[in-house]
């Protein structure tokens, strides 16, 4: 069956890439094979009856829970995303929508961050539904992932006016919803979508270019720094590392 993960409903001619394998990768050029990627009492007896077995003097009650059941992650990503809606501590939620706050699997073994919400994330609520978003969910596929099983996250919740880079203040800002989200979610592997999102989990002097393809460590979690989805759109010759990035991403997890 030809498959053709990236490339067949592009909105525009500037996304109009083939993200097939690869012609000239290693394996099967324009396959995806590396991705097929309890007491009661002792009732009276007869005296001719056999004597009952005695009970325990002191049997064991019932267990009893002594907390109250803690909430799973969903529940509590829901009771977060509530919060997070609510939210001002900076500016740039006196000029976007509102708040985009993430959406995915809370049991991701992956775990997407961006860099913040589009005009089209903006106006759904929803993250990577542009363009970008788009090709996002064709990368995925293509390596064998779908979007449903991953969770999407931005490191600034609140779209920043004209697509600008978020400033380190709103960054920070920002920083406790998205560390509560990677606590909760507790993913395998973190995938950092360019170089906003690479900085904030890695460090603010990282480089993206130099970074993207190799494995870091944030709490006991792998990190693969890539390029944004965006990029590529603006730069197809980036089309490459970031499927190579990814199969990597598919190989740390495994089949
Ligand atoms: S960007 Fe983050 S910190 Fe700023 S208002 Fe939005 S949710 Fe709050």
């Amino acid at each position: 069956m030809k498959h053709q993960p990236w490339g067949e409903s592009q909105p525009s001619d500037q996304m109009a890439l083939d993200f097939t394998q690869p012609a000239d990768a290693p394996g099967h050029p324009g396959q995806l094979s590396l991705w097929d990627v309890g007491l009661g009492r002792v009732a009276s007896a007869p005296i001719s009856a056999p004597a009952p077995a005695p009970a325990p003097a002191s049997a064991p009650a019932p267990a009893t829970p002594v907390t109250a059941p803690v909430p799973d992650a969903s529940a509590q990503l829901d009771a977060l995303r509530a919060d997070a809606l609510g939210c001002h501590r900076c500016g740039l939620r006196d000029t976007c929508k509102g708040v985009v706050f993430g959406e995915g699997d809370p049991r991701a073994r992956v775990l997407l961050i961006g860099e913040g919400p589009g005009q089209v994330e903006d106006d759904t609520g929803r993250p990577f539904v542009g363009a970008a978003g788009q090709l996002l969910d064709r990368i995925l596929e293509a390596v064998g992932l779908r979007r449903e099983e991953v969770y999407i996250a931005n490191v600034v919740k609140c779209r920043p006016p004209g697509n600008r880079i978020p400033t380190p203040a709103e960054r920070a800002a920002c920083r406790p919803w998205l560390d509560r989200q990677i606590e909760l979610i507790a993913p395998a592997v973190m995938v950092c979508l360019g170089a906003s999102s690479a900085q904030v989990i890695l460090g603010d002097e990282l480089r993206i270019t130099q970074a993207r393809g190799r494995w870091f460590d944030y709490n006991e979690i792998k990190v693969m720094p890539t390029f944004h989805p965006a990029a590529i759109l603006r730069d197809p010759s980036k089309r490459r590392p970031v499927w190579e990035d990814f199969k990597k991403v598919k190989e740390a997890l495994g089949s």
